[in-house]
């Protein structure tokens, strides 16, 4: 690893973050992503080049517009942080190679839709629809190498050319995405029925027809089994939290038994928890980010266990 170019990449890394946050604020609100300068949400003051500057300008304000002093959400110091050190990585992990630009470009993508779904519950086209695309193009440049490269050779002859593999590749990307789209749209329509709720929507389906295009078929099953179980403890953890603060709750307050307590505040949590919006696509796009640094080592530990 070179150092410069290491430290190059970070810095761009730091400015591709600062735009993400800026397409975090404004996409989910349908303002264009590009053309209107920024401006403080709270006194619409513009905001000038060098209070714009990537970490530092965060830090020397200490996270406070500068014109009214209202206070300016730590995510866009977290977000520029994390594009950085995320393409610190992909180059310590990739070098300086093409894969290095799929790496960033995914993660990017993967960073921005993960923090838009915590804050606004909503996954935009904007990012979901080019991130398909992307996927299915850099299918024709790096091999996705995924279980179309492995058996369609078995099955049928193609001559060993560069055609070939590219063609296999391309089979890959939209395979996975195929199965990643109509694996959420499935488990989205159960959710539905049998929770009564909307738990998935068709932004969910499009960002793992996004992971599935980058990823292909295996990392993309991966990925929602292990976003599936996060959900789960995230849900389990939400109702036992809810239930032990509102046992305590009505045991001081309204003095009631410790037994009766713990069964009114467990019914009540368990209402709660129906109506919480469990943020899916952050945990999806969590598994699919461990999945791409992560995803084809756990895999081979997980058939050595079987
Ligand atoms: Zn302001």
């Amino acid at each position: 690893m070179d150092p410069a170019l290491a430290l190059a990449i970070f810095a761009l890394g730091l400015a591709f973050g600062s735009f993400l946050n800026v397409c975090i604020y404004r996409l989910p609100r349908g303002i264009s992503d590009i053309h209107p300068r920024s401006t403080c949400p709270n006194c619409k003051a513009a905001i000038s080049f060098y209070d714009n500057i990537p970490l530092l300008s965060w830090l020397m304000l200490r996270g406070r517009c500068r014109d009214c002093q209202a206070r300016i959400s730590p995510r866009y110091l977290v977000v520029e942080l994390l594009t950085g050190l995320l393409f610190l990585f992909c180059y310590a992990h990739f070098g300086l190679t093409l894969s290095l630009l799929k790496c960033c470009t995914f993660g990017f993508l993967l960073l921005g839709l993960i923090f838009t779904d915590a804050e606004t519950q909503l996954l935009p086209d904007k990012l979901t629809l080019p991130g398909i695309a992307l996927g299915v193009l850099f299918s024709l440049i790096i091999p996705v190498n995924d279980l179309v490269s492995q058996l369609l050779p078995g099955l049928v002859f193609l001559p060993p050319s560069t055609a070939s593999w590219r063609l296999l590749s391309l089979l890959d990307s939209l395979a996975g995405a195929a199965v990643g789209a109509s694996f959420i749209y499935g488990a989205g329509a159960i959710y539905l029925r049998a929770r009564g709720v909307e738990g998935m929507g068709f932004g969910d389906v499009k960002l793992m027809a996004m992971v599935g295009a980058f990823l292909g078929i295996r990392l993309t099953i991966f990925v929602i089994f292990a976003a599936s179980i996060a959900g789960s403890l995230f849900g389990l953890w939400t109702l036992a939290t809810v239930w032990m603060k509102r046992t305590q709750r009505r045991m001081l307050r309204h003095h009631e038994s410790a037994r009766e307590a713990r069964q009114r505040a467990w019914e009540s949590a368990a209402i709660a928890l129906r109506h919480l919006p469990i943020p899916f696509g952050v945990f999806l796009g969590g598994m699919a980010m461990i999945a791409l640094f992560y995803g084809n080592r756990l895999l081979r530990w997980y058939w050595r266990w079987l």
